[in-house]
């Protein structure tokens, strides 16, 4: 009934305000979305910005309605995370990763895919069983999956501390996410032993702009460097901000320059004809 566009532009109160008005109370929609399996993933691509190559990709959900129409995750993520309904759609998540990467995942050891967990899925016991169990299951590595979890994920500093070492010591990479939104301190961040830092597309943003967000990007690689963490932009756009970005040391990005989200069988075709060039 509503267009995929409209959707992707209203806030969150507007997307219940629209979901009311079609009669179903948000929470009760997601626990019948899950019980009829309408998550979906698309895959956008991870560029290594020195070589052009895919470095791998990361795993974003979306929900389709029966109605047809696609609603976008910043628009029910909250809301799941609010009503304890997270946990049961990482789980879909999980199951449509494999699903979907298995086969190419067992088959390129070298290629990564990253998968978004909110801080309840993070401080669950299921996540470490739950992936190895599926790992195991498609005859993949643990090494192809970086987890990212946003420093919301990370509060907890013996939690956090706790489960990013349990995830490594078990083979699975971990990224802090849009970095640089929340408050983490230096040491701290030290004390954790991660394995990538995502930069936030609004510092990426403001790269050549002047605007004083524009500086910070120089001080969060600086930050990057001096803990010993690989680096990844999101939300690169142009190839200025790709060019700085290599000049400045971060290996990895993602953006709209390289490719959007898209269907695992168009991500399929697009590295099956980048081997016969
Ligand atoms: P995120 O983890 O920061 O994901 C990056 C978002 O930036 C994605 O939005 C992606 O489509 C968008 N993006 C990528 N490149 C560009 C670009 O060049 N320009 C612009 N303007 N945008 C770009 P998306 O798919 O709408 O996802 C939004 C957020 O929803 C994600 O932000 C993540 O926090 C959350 N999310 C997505 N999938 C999952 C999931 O499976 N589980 C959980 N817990 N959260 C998820
Ligand atoms: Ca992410
Ligand atoms: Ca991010
Ligand atoms: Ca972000």
């Amino acid at each position: 009934l509503v267009p995929v566009g409209l959707l992707a532009g209203v806030t969150l109160a507007g997307a219940i305000l629209l979901l009311a008005r079609q009669q179903m109370a948000l929470p009760a929609a997601l626990k019948t979305a899950l019980r009829r399996k309408e998550f979906f993933l698309e895959y956008q691509p991870v560029v290594d910005l020195r070589s052009g190559r895919w470095m791998g990709l990361e795993a974003l959900v979306r929900w389709r309605r029966q109605t047809g129409e696609v609603v976008m995750p910043d628009l029910f993520i909250p809301l799941a995370e609010e009503n304890d309904l997270i946990v049961r759609i990482t789980r879909q998540v999980l199951d449509a990763v494999c699903r979907d990467t298995g086969s190419y995942l067992a088959a390129h050891p070298e290629f990564h895919v990253g998968i978004n967990v909110s801080p309840a899925d993070f401080h669950s016991r299921e996540l470490l069983a739950g992936l190895q169990q599926r790992m195991a299951t498609i005859q993949a590595r643990p090494a192809n999956l970086i987890l990212e979890v946003t420093e919301r994920g990370l509060l907890d500093p013996r939690v956090a501390r706790e489960t990013t070492r349990a995830l490594r010591r078990h083979g699975f990479a971990v990224a802090i996410d849009d970095f640089g939104t929340g408050y983490s301190s230096l040491s701290y961040l030290e004390s954790l032993e991660l394995d990538y830092l995502k930069i936030d597309r609004s510092f990426i943003e403001a790269i050549g702009t002047g605007a004083p967000t524009s500086q910070v990007v120089g001080h969060i690689i600086g930050m990057a460097r001096d803990l010993g963490l690989r680096m990844m932009a999101e939300g690169v756009e142009s190839q200025a901000q790709a060019d700085f970005l290599c000049r400045h040391g971060v290996q990895f990005a993602q953006g709209w320059l390289f490719g959007q989200p898209m269907p695992f069988a168009e991500i399929l075709r697009r590295l099956a004809a980048a081997e016969d060039e």
